[in-house]
């Protein structure tokens, strides 16, 4: 049987940033991707938001990684050309109790040692965003946006560059303790074949639990079981209304929701989006299709801030799929992202429930799990 040092299970974001930092001369290592491209799932349905990390509980990995993620991204975005913007971002209250709720993320965001952060009253949000309906604002100079894309191809050429590869139409079935390491049961179109791992790191995304599963993990009893939460975008078609607003928009956030409610996304090329919202679905219901009808309820959220909006000029756009580890109204979950030798599985590091901050925090994951592992 083939030997390698490093298995990573999925090429997207993750996976592929974790390859990237672990490749180097005289070690092997696979990243194996049961699509045909990198980025096929979660890593392109997304905003593309560069979030500063306002939100987490402090001291939680969302927290923290998501802090070390930003810096880390503005930094590979300018080192390597790959296209972003620090657009900005403020977070609208539109009524008393928002304000209040807003005072508490600008403590949090502190907290969370997020640079720059400044509470504005309504003249001065009018002064940034004359267009926005708003009371008061949080104002974030660190948020931004990245072509999300490139910034993949950027890992996978650098992973390919160090000497690693990335097999994709194969799909990981099997993975099985052996000595020094895992054995590995890959299904490629026609042939199952496997590959000796001294090291397995599970970036498999909306199938995470299932591959820790493979690993002999009993998802129940470690709390590791993923729910899937479907959240739709509407883009805005009128591109005079697009130039309305500069800055990314999001309104306070409820309590226990399972995103930060609809909001406006600018993207690198000036389009705005609206969303995404959040609706748990069955695992076994997984599509990627807008629902046309869900129209109303997107402007009826979004023209609390954007009186300007008129609903007919939201057009369907994307989907994605968080995979979640809080399930309808349940309190706040942090990543999972464990070395398990205490489930008797030294070598096999999982990370399971990387929704948002996810792609902010690519990066900052990686070197978590370098030190993870050495
Ligand atoms: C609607 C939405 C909006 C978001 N917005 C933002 C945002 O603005 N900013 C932000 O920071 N984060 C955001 N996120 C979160 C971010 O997109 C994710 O955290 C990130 O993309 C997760 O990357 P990943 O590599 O872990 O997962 P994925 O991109 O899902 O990659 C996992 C890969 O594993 C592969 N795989 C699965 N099972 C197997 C198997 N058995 N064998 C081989 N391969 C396998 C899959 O094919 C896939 O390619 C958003 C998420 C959603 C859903």
């Amino acid at each position: 049987m083939e030997h390698v040092d490093i298995i990573v299970i999925g090429a997207g974001v993750v996976g592929l940033s974790v390859a990237a930092r672990l490749s180097r001369p005289g070690s092997t290592l696979f990243v194996i991707e049961k699509n045909d491209s990198f980025g096929q799932e979660t890593s392109s349905r997304n905003s593309e938001v560069i979030h500063a990390g306002i939100y987490y509980p402090p001291g939680s990995l969302k927290a923290r990684l998501c802090a070390r993620g930003n810096e880390m991204l503005y930094e590979i975005c300018s080192r390597e050309g790959i296209p972003h913007k620090r657009t900005e971002k403020l977070i609208v209250a539109t009524n008393a109790g928002e304000e209040t709720e807003l005072e508490k993320l600008f403590e949090n965001g502190r907290k969370n040692g997020v640079p720059g952060l400044k509470l504005l009253s309504e003249d001065e949000t009018k002064k940034m965003e004359p267009e926005i309906r708003a009371r008061a604002a949080l104002y974030s100079p660190s948020t931004g946006i990245v072509d999300t894309h490139e910034l993949m191809k950027y890992f996978a050429n650098d992973l390919k560059h160090k000497g690693s590869d990335i097999v994709y139409r194969s799909e990981v079935i099997g993975l099985n303790k052996a000595t020094d390491g895992y054995e590995v049961t890959i299904k490629e179109e026609r042939e199952t074949f496997k590959i000796h791992a001294g090291i397995v790191i599970n970036c498999a995304g909306l199938n995470s639990d299932t591959i820790s599963a493979l690993a002999g993990i009993d998802a129940h009893q470690n709390n590791y079981s993923l729910k899937y939460c479907k959240g739709q975008y509407f883009r805005i078609s009128d591109r005079k209304k697009c130039r309305l607003i500069s800055r990314l928009i999001y309104p306070v956030p409820r309590e226990k929701s399972a995103g930060l409610g609809v909001h406006a996304t600018l993207d690198l090329a000036g389009s705005v989006r609206l969303g995404p919202d959040a609706r748990y679905i069955e695992r076994d219901d997984v599509n990627y299709d807008v629902d046309l009808s869900d129209r109303g309820e997107f402007f009826a959220s979004a023209r609390e801030f954007m009186p300007f909006l008129l609903e007919e000029t939201l057009v369907p756009d994307t989907a994605g799929i968080r995979p979640k580890l809080q399930g309808p109204g349940e309190d706040f979950r942090d990543f999972i992202i464990k070395e398990e030798t205490e489930l008797g599985l030294p070598g096999f590091v999982d990370l399971i429930g990387i929704e948002s901050p996810g792609l902010t925090s690519a990066p900052a994951i990686a070197e978590y799990v370098e030190n993870l592992i050495n």
